[in-house]
């Protein structure tokens, strides 16, 4: 499958199916800040010392272990019988920890490539929603979304449509997530174009049918249509998604886009093919 628009010097081909709704990760891919992932890693690692009484000796190697086998270390540690409160460890690990004004800056131009895209864009992180939205209103991107799936209510949409999340965690890249919220915005995967810098939450989409874009790397990973080394290199690599740009705060303000239409099917009670319910998508303040 590819990406893109097609031309001559080997540039992407024209696919068939264009994207209806882009997907897209927070952490690593709206942004790149080394600093952020190494507190967090280190907090993650406090956390399980000190809360969870994990020795130290093993909390490097198992933090990683977990990582690997569960898509993230809370996953993990819940699959593995530990009762973690939820919202005490995101403060410990994400919002108590990071001083967002000092390391994330607003970023004016990838607001104007992103409201450039005349389709309606969703962030989909397994960061909890006071995170998210921090960095979001950060970076200057809140508005540039109709909607925001994030720990609290993936979670809550899981158990609505049955998974059982009493004693575990959904997150990238279980298969599943991706199919929940497709169902929730009311598109197919293959009407998705998913943004990820994490290899194998990319490969999960793509088995799924959603195209996919490795951000952070020059080079696609297998199950990744296109690389892109930030999403600033997205106006060049993929210029058909781009619509009018210039115009693009005049437009947003307007709200006449497709965008405005999509936040009606994300968040309507009863909207889309799922009848879905009125938890669905937070809608980021602008
Ligand atoms: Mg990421």
């Amino acid at each position: 499958m590819t990406v893109g628009s097609g031309g001559a010097g080997g540039g992407p081909t024209k696919d068939a199916t264009q994207p209806k709704v882009l997907l897209v990760d927070l952490d690593d891919t709206l942004y790149r800040c080394p600093k952020i992932p190494a507190i967090v890693k280190q907090r993650i690692q406090e956390y399980m010392v000190q809360k969870l009484g994990i020795s130290e000796d093993e909390v490097a190697a198992k933090t990683l272990n977990l990582y690997l086998s569960h898509g993230t270390t809370l996953c993990g540690l819940v699959a593995s019988g530990y009762r973690i409160d939820f919202d005490a460890w995101h403060e410990f690990v994400h919002q108590g920890a990071l001083d967002y004004d000092t390391l994330l800056q607003p970023d004016p131009s990838l607001r104007d490539i992103l409201c450039s895209i005349d389709l309606p864009k969703y962030i989909l992180t397994n960061a909890n929603k006071v995170h998210t939205e921090r960095c979001l209103a950060r970076l200057g991107l809140s508005d540039c979304f109709q909607g925001l799936f994030y720990f609290e209510n993936v979670m809550e949409l899981a158990a609505q449509r049955g998974i059982d999340v009493s004693h575990a965690v959904l997150c990238k890249p279980d298969p599943r997530i991706y199919s929940l919220v497709a169902e929730q915005l009311g598109v197919r995967l293959s009407e998705v174009l998913f943004f990820d810098d994490s290899a194998r939450n990319v490969a999960a989409a793509h088995g799924l049918g959603a195209k996919t874009v490795l951000v952070g790397a020059e080079k696609p990973c297998p199950g990744a249509d296109l690389a892109l080394p930030t999403m600033h290199a997205l106006p060049a690599a993929m210029p058909q998604l781009l619509d009018q740009p210039g115009l693009v705060h005049e437009h947003h303000a307007r709200g006449h886009g497709r965008g405005a239409d999509a936040l009606v099917v994300g968040v309507g009670a009863g909207a889309g093919p799922s009848g879905s319910s009125a938890i669905a998508v937070s809608v980021p303040a602008s």
